[in-house]
């Protein structure tokens, strides 16, 4: 097994040795992956031998500041540096130097789900259960560790080299349960009515957007869209949608469950696990990357 010069290093199981300080001249910089409200992510790889492909996130201090976002960013780092799960984007480490702060992540090879999404307009029932499945093991992972993600949207899923999904940007992520003030947070297309009533909230948050999800895959677009903000909310208050024609009965039964105005009612995860909708497309022994000429 070859090291990898990021977790053999940053990680240590040995007390006598101490963590591998990483710098940015330890990185050959190479193309820009993409830009976020603070930051620009650029592909680099270890100038150490075996050189080692990532993703490396720049935010700057002084826009973290005027932001006001010290505190969701101290979040994101604690919460993803302790994750492992192939479904969800690792954060190997983070550096600073005077200026700006990096976060040393997994590299997605194939980049953001949004882009295929709108390149195909929607997606099959095979290549939606496969994503939905990854994105149902990810979450349990999470909740088991009393995460909540509260901002699941395709904006916020990335590809792995072999299409699988990868859960990223953890930076509206909570340890369960929130005891701050509940905040609207998130595209309001995901929001729960829990939250666009201000009320508490908890793990079920994720399962709502879980089922607001699998409808945006199949449909190509969220099912409380409307041009206004305002409208949007009455209709998630009314959990007012409808489904096109061709949505098979299983995974309107499956989003239906999930799509549930009490959080105590929507289908919990050892359930969506096993739903008959995900069962269909399960292929056995794999992650379930969906191949491209299943789309
Ligand atoms: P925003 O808050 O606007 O979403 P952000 O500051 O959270 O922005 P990211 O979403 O993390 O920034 O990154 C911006 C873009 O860079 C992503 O949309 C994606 O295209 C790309 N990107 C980020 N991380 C990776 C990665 N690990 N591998 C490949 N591409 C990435
Ligand atoms: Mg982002």
């Amino acid at each position: 097994m070859p090291v990898n010069p990021l977790t053999d290093n940053t990680y240590i199981t040995n007390a006598q040795r101490p963590l591998k300080e990483w710098h940015l001249s330890d990185f050959e910089i190479g193309r820009p992956l993409g830009k976020g409200k603070f930051g620009r992510v650029y592909m680099v790889r270890t100038k150490e031998e075996p050189k080692f492909v990532l993703a490396l996130k720049t935010l700057y201090k002084d826009e973290i500041i005027q932001g006001r976002v010290e505190k969701q960013i101290r979040r994101e780092i604690e919460i993803q540096q302790n994750l492992r799960h192939p479904n969800v984007l690792r954060l190997y480490g983070y550096f600073h130097d005077a200026n700006r702060i990096f976060l040393m992540l997994e590299f997605a090879g194939k980049g953001e789900l949004y882009r295929p999404l709108s390149r195909a307009g929607r997606f099959t029932e095979r290549r939606s259960a496969r994503y939905i499945a990854q994105m149902a093991d990810a979450l349990s992972y999470l909740h088991a560790k009393h995460v909540i993600h509260r901002d699941i949207k395709p904006e916020n899923l990335l590809l792995g080299l072999n299409g699988e999904l990868k859960i990223a940007d953890f930076g509206w992520s909570v340890h369960a349960p929130s005891n701050r003030r509940t905040t609207i947070c998130g595209t309001c297309d995901y929001l729960p009515p829990e939250m666009v009533e201000h009320k508490q909230h908890d793990e079920k948050v994720d399962l709502w957007a879980l089922g607001v999800l699998s409808y945006e895959f199949l449909c190509g677009k969220p099912p409380f869209e409307e041009p206004d903000q305002q409208a949007t909310y009455r209709r998630i208050k009314e959990v007012r949608y409808s489904f096109p024609t061709y949505v098979s009965p299983e995974a309107k039964d499956f989003i239906s469950r999930l799509l549930q105005y009490e959080p105590p009612k929507r289908m919990p995860l050892s359930e969506v696990l096993v739903h008959p909708w995900l069962e269909k497309y399960r292929h056995r022994g794999s992650q379930g990357a969906p191949k491209a000429s299943s789309s």
